[in-house]
């Protein structure tokens, strides 16, 4: 199974060090990437599928790193149906549980917190709304649990402890065991951090974040209450976590957590969520729109903010993704400005503030998504060529 991109005007990397590669052209074998370069210099040859780029942009699948899915595409949070496929139309190809914080009924007993996780890693597994990779199976830390929990919980393919705090762990003196064992089982660990974002829990601090000692700094900017910003300074400049800035938080210490970490060097460490369904919504654009800010409000390069949302996350979270690089699963979101911007290019348009046109969706190299139904019109949309084209929303 062969696909071809070609005509590509620029090709984002997703690489925070080497945001651009340089080529007109990306060739997909078995859903991987296979080369990148100049159309003369790759082999285009056999192609099944025959994607025409109209000389727009190319990134790598968006990653959403703070997603709360209960099961299923519904979110009885906002009860709203096929809110992850919506994610999709706006250039999402991966989404992390953060914890399936919204099921009716969640267990908070140990059996059946493990049961849910269990549960949900493996249903997400063989349900891919819209085409999109849902890593879910994020388990709520809960007093009592033991080690051998996390072993039995990694045994059946549980790789990811949702956000400590929403449950009865709250202090770092609580959690630090237990992030301990995650590690020790493969576990990728985050926390909540800031205010509580429903009454019933509690506030976390830096203090509390370095003695629990996670990969990741949940929602660095608040969900939806941030931290202060001396605690913020306190976490990019005294640990090497990794710092979630998600669009459902305080856009202005999203902005100075942008800042302080470009400066400390550290901006291979910021990673992008939405953190929705929640209060605030459900935001299918949320990424899109993260990244328009730290574009355009933040004095980020568009690229490297891209980068935030991809290059970074893969590697965080260990995933195959996130990269346009040979070998690299081929999930691409082909993007252009959009009609009626004062930009030309999708970048331009990141840096102008304006959200770019997301007009194909391609994962595992085969196109899933054509127009966007929930972004602006792309003002050169790419075309199947060659092969089946994917249904649009317009
Ligand atoms: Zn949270």
């Amino acid at each position: 199974m062969k696909t071809v991109i070609r005509g590509i005007g620029q090709i984002v990397s997703g690489d925070v060090a080497a945001p651009f590669v340089d080529g007109d052209t990306i060739v997909c074998v078995d859903g991987r990437i296979a080369g990148i370069g100049r159309e003369a210099l790759v082999d285009v040859e056999g192609a099944d599928t025959v994607i025409d780029a109209r000389g727009t942009t190319v990134l790598p699948g968006l990653i959403d790193s703070h997603v709360h899915p209960a099961l299923g595409d519904f979110t009885p949070r906002q009860r709203a149906l096929d809110f992850l496929e919506s994610e999709v139309h706006g250039g999402v190809t991966t989404m992390i549980s953060a914890g399936e914080v919204h099921l009716p009924g969640r267990p908070r007993d140990v059996v059946g917190l493990k049961a849910l996780a269990i549960l949900a890693a493996r249903a997400y597994q063989s349900f891919r709304p819209g085409g999109a990779k849902v890593h879910a199976g994020a388990p709520i830390l809960e007093l009592g649990m033991t080690e051998e929990d996390f072993a039995e919980m990694a045994r059946a393919g549980v790789k990811l402890v949702g956000e400590i705090g929403l449950g009865s762990v709250r202090t770092g003196r609580d959690a630090a065991p237990m992030v301990r064992w995650a590690r020790r089982h493969g576990m990728t660990v985050t926390i909540h951090t800031g205010g509580p974002s429903i009454a019933g829990s509690s506030p976390i601090d830096a203090e509390t974040v370095i003695e629990a000692d996670p990969h990741v700094v949940g929602h660095v900017n608040g969900g939806t209450t941030s931290m202060s910003p001396r605690e913020i300074e306190r976490l990019v400049g005294q640990t090497g976590m990794a710092l979630e800035i998600v669009h459902c938080g305080n856009p202005r210490t999203a902005l100075h957590t942008l800042r302080i970490a470009r400066e400390a060097g550290a901006a291979d460490r910021v990673i992008l969520g939405n953190d929705a369904p929640s209060g605030t919504g459900v935001v299918p654009l949320g990424i899109l729109r993260t990244l328009a800010l730290l574009a355009a409000l933040g004095d980020c390069p568009p690229e490297v903010a891209v980068a935030m949302a991809t290059g970074n996350t893969a590697r965080v979270y260990g995933l195959p993704v996130g990269r346009v690089a040979p070998g690299r699963e081929a999930d691409l979101t082909i993007v252009d400005a959009p009609v009626g911007s004062v930009a030309r290019t999708a970048l331009d348009a990141l840096r102008a503030g304006d959200l770019p046109g997301v007009s194909m969706v391609v994962i595992d190299g085969i196109p899933r998504v054509g127009r966007s139904r929930n972004t602006p019109p792309a003002a050169r949309a790419a075309e199947v060529t060659r092969g089946h084209a994917p249904g649009g929303g317009h």
